[in-house]
Formats: structure tokens, C-alpha cells, sequence
């Protein structure tokens, strides 16, 4: 009760000190109720990608824009699978914010799950279904924060465009690579935020947050062997299988020169910050410039922290090999297909040159094979996003306020769709609520059997979201 009361005296003087400016605040706690709904509407929508019928979500979402006023435009290059875009007008003196989410998510085995995969069924402080953390939260998150805009009426500097994706999980042609190629007009933004970062709590309690800055760039290479095919009782130096496996042995062993950007630099620095003794040494000496101790860390990252190791270079993890067909021949040929996850200022054809030396053999081809494919043909490198700027400022203001920690700029070692936004010269920030350190692992987190998201945190991220959307977009 005292807390109450004391909580409505802050209120009035709040009110009373900023009725000359009357900045808008929507009443989130009268919010939660709608929020819930649209959330539990879109996570019992199937959107499974493939086949991806994203359909009935854009058209619940439309529904929901333009119940509001707020007019929509449904971008499609495949009728099932339409992309959603409404856009709230500022004054045009800066330009505009793209908020983005994805309708569709990734598959479901429906055995495999307690509540069921759309059944958006809310226990214990949970909702669980498919795309609760990927990416109903975003696509909700930036819904709710269009809705409170046009309710409001602010008085907007910048367009503030909201994109709801189809296509995110792996049919990018239909989504944000057809929208970008055929309509970018429509979503041209000086910044964006979409999903990919994110608070992690540990034990309850929050520990740090991260927004995404920029992403490794994904390569598929091969390496073919060529040999003389032959009879298996009479061995040959020329087997393919043998020269292929040597060759994914040196290159498994090979480790690429560490090289830090500005965001995976900021990342170690900070995290040395709020991480133990033991951890904090070798995240400080992969960042100090000695190459002993980066040598030695960069050991210990790889055994003990394998994906904060792969955060240091561009890494090369060999994961199919073909070859051979009968137990008596000698096979021809063999391939083996290598997963390269490039820092963004990689030189492709550099690199190259690199990996032909640390293969070493005339009898191997080594090439890029098209993966991951693209509209263009080309490979999706949007490279960095500031940490100096204005949206990157007004995030991390925000997570203070909300979250009050830390915030690590993070390069994601996988790869998203701002890539083919930052392309296109947009700085974009991964954001996402705030989920347990120890969901995961116990087969709670995204593309899990039992996705679920905090209820609180939902809320929690709408507030979130909506503080950095005001603050980059409203008339100053
Ligand atoms: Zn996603």
C-alpha cells in the first residue's frame, strides 16, 4: 500500500512537471492485456517456413494496422507469402526508422512438444508455442509500439515504417531479398532495428543485454578431390579419399588471424567487465594486442568458448564429405563441403588464396559453391553498424532504463536479415526481450521443442521497444 501511494504521488508530480512538454506515454500496464492478445493471436497462426504461409499472420496483422487507421501495404512475390508494410508520417527532417519482425518460423515436430506448438498456452509465467522468442516477440513488440504512435498522434521528425517479414527462415527470395529488390522504397530507413539481440538474465536476475551490430557472412566452399579411379585391391597415391582427408584435417586444424572490429572489440572489453577473474583475463587478452597472451586465450576460447572463439575470425568448420560408392573401387572423386563464417571485412578472394595454400594440393579443387543462394548471386555482407550512433545511443539509454545493465554490441556469428539491409546502407541494431541464461539448454529456447518466451519480459520488451522508437522518431 505505501508503495502504491507513493508510487501515485510520483505520478503527479511527474505529470504536473511535464505537462508543458505533455511527451506521450502510453498506459503500458492497461497495455498488457492487448499486447497479450495480438501475441497469442499470432503464435496460434501456423507460419511454419517451409512451406511458409504466411498469409493469415499478415492478414491479422493489416486487420490490426488499419482497425487503427493506419494504412497498409501487403508486398508480395508469392500470394501465400506477403510481406507487410505500414509507414506512420513524421515531418520528413530526418529520415525515416524501419521497425522490422518475421511472421514465419521455423518447423515443428508436434510430438515433441507438452503445449502444444501453437497453442500459445501461458503456465507459470510462460507462454510456450512456436516463434515465441522467433520472432512473434519483435513482430508483436513492433506492432504494439505502430498502435501507440497512431493513438497518440506524436508528432514524428522521422516516417517510422514497419515491416513484418515473410521468408526470414530460409526463403529470404520471397521476404526481405523481394521486398528490397522490388519495392526498397517502401522501406527505406536511415536506421532499423529488428531481432537479434537480446537481455540474458542468469538465476532470475539480469546480467547483461546485447544489440547487433553486425554479423559473419556466410560461405559455402568446396573442396574436390580428383584422382584415378580404380580396383580397391591395388592402392593408389592418387586416391581421392585420401588427399580430401588430409586436406579437411589441415584446414580443421588452421586457424585464420584473429581480427577484432570495433564491435567485437567493445564486446570482449565489456563482458571482461562483469565476467570472473578467469574469463575476464582471456577475454582481456584477446583484446590486448600481444600475441602471446591472444595465442593463449584464443586456446582457451576455442576449447571452453567455442562460439566467442569463432567471434575472434573468420572460421572454417568442415560439415559434409562425399565420396566413394562401393567397397572394391577407388573412387574418382570426393568433395568435401566447408561452413565459412567470414568477419564482415573479410576479403573473400583474399581468403581464398589463404585456404588454397593451407590445402596445398594440386590434385583439389577449391571453390565457392553458391550457399548460401541469393537473389543476386552475391553474398550478403552488410558489415558494421555504428556504435556511435544515434539509434545505437537511444538503445542502449533504453536498456539502462529498463534493464538497468550493461550493454555488449554483438557480432552474431550467424547470419540475419539486416545483413541485406546494412547492404543497402541502413545501420541496423538486432534487439530482442530479455530470456533465461538456462532456458536454452534445457530445451527452451528458440527453434526448440518448447519455445517460450516470460510473459513479464514480452511486456517488459514492449516497453523497451517502444522508449527507443519515441526517442529516435518524435518531433524534437
Ligand atoms: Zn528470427
Amino acid at each position: 500500500m505505501r508503495h502504491a501511494l507513493f508510487a501515485a504521488v510520483l505520478s503527479l508530480i511527474a505529470v504536473s512537471a511535464s505537462s508543458a512538454q505533455a511527451p506521450f506515454q502510453p498506459d503500458f500496464a492497461a497495455l498488457e492485456t492487448e499486447t497479450l492478445r495480438h501475441f497469442q493471436a499470432l503464435v496460434r497462426i501456423d507460419t511454419s517456413d517451409p512451406p511458409g504461409v504466411e498469409k493469415p499472420a499478415a492478414d491479422y496483422v493489416k486487420q490490426v494496422l488499419e482497425a487503427e487507421g493506419i494504412p497498409v501495404q501487403l508486398l508480395a512475390d508469392d500470394a501465400n507469402r506477403p510481406n507487410v508494410v505500414a509507414r506512420l508520417e513524421g515531418s520528413g527532417r530526418k529520415r525515416p526508422l524501419l521497425i522490422v519482425g518475421h511472421l514465419d518460423t521455423v518447423n515443428v515436430d508436434p510430438k515433441k512438444w507438452q503445449h502444444g506448438p501453437f497453442s500459445a498456452d501461458r503456465d507459470g509465467g510462460y507462454i510456450y508455442g512456436r516463434g515465441t522468442v522467433d520472432d512473434k516477440d519483435n513482430l508483436t513488440a513492433a506492432l504494439m509500439v505502430m498502435l501507440q504512435l497512431k493513438r497518440g498522434n506524436v508528432p514524428l521528425d522521422r516516417d517510422v515504417i514497419f515491416l513484418a517479414e515473410s521468408g526470414e527462415e530460409g526463403a529470404t527470395r520471397t521476404g526481405i531479398e523481394f521486398v528490397i529488390r522490388d519495392h526498397f522504397s517502401a522501406i527505406d530507413a536511415e536506421f532499423c532495428y529488428a531481432e537479434g539481440g537480446g537481455v540474458t538474465r542468469e538465476k532470475g536476475a539480469v546480467r547483461y543485454a546485447q544489440i547487433q551490430t553486425t554479423e559473419k557472412v556466410p560461405n559455402g566452399i568446396d573442396l574436390v578431390a580428383r584422382g584415378v579411379a580404380g580396383h580397391g585391391s591395388v592402392p593408389l597415391q592418387t586416391n581421392a579419399i585420401a588427399h580430401l582427408s588430409k586436406a579437411v584435417a589441415a584446414v580443421a586444424e588452421w586457424q585464420p588471424a584473429i581480427n577484432l572490429n570495433d564491435t567485437t572489440a567493445q564486446y570482449f572489453k565489456r563482458l571482461a567487465g562483469i565476467s570472473l577473474p578467469e574469463q575476464a583475463r582471456h577475454y582481456r587478452n584477446v583484446v590486448s594486442g600481444n600475441s602471446k597472451l591472444m595465442a593463449e586465450s584464443d586456446a582457451w576460447l576455442r576449447a571452453n568458448e567455442p562460439r566467442h572463439a569463432s567471434m575472434l575470425r573468420t572460421s572454417v568448420s568442415p560439415n559434409i564429405i562425399q565420396g566413394g560408392y562401393r567397397n572394391n573401387v577407388i573412387p574418382s572423386e570426393a568433395t568435401a563441403t566447408l561452413d565459412v563464417r567470414m568477419i564482415p571485412d573479410e576479403s573473400p578472394e583474399r581468403f581464398m588464396a589463404q585456404l588454397k595454400t593451407v590445402v596445398n594440393d594440386p590434385s583439389i579443387d577449391v571453390v565457392f559453391n553458391g550457399w548460401p543462394p541469393t537473389l543476386t548471386g552475391k553474398s550478403r555482407n552488410g558489415g558494421t553498424s555504428r556504435i556511435d550512433s544515434e539509434a545505437y545511443k537511444v538503445a542502449e539509454a533504453a536498456i539502462t532504463k529498463h534493464y538497468q545493465t550493461i550493454t555488449l554490441p554483438t557480432m552474431s556469428t550467424g547470419a540475419s536479415d539486416m545483413a541485406f539491409l546494412r547492404e543497402k546502407g541502413m545501420q541496423c541494431y538486432g534487439i530482442g526481450p530479455a530470456a533465461d541464461v538456462e532456458d536454452g539448454p534445457k530445451g527452451f529456447g528458440a527453434h526448440s521443442d518448447q519455445e517460450r518466451i516470460l510473459e513479464a519480459e514480452l511486456h517488459r520488451f514492449v516497453r523497451y521497444h517502444w522508449d527507443i522508437v519515441y526517442e529516435l522518431a518524435r518531433a524534437q
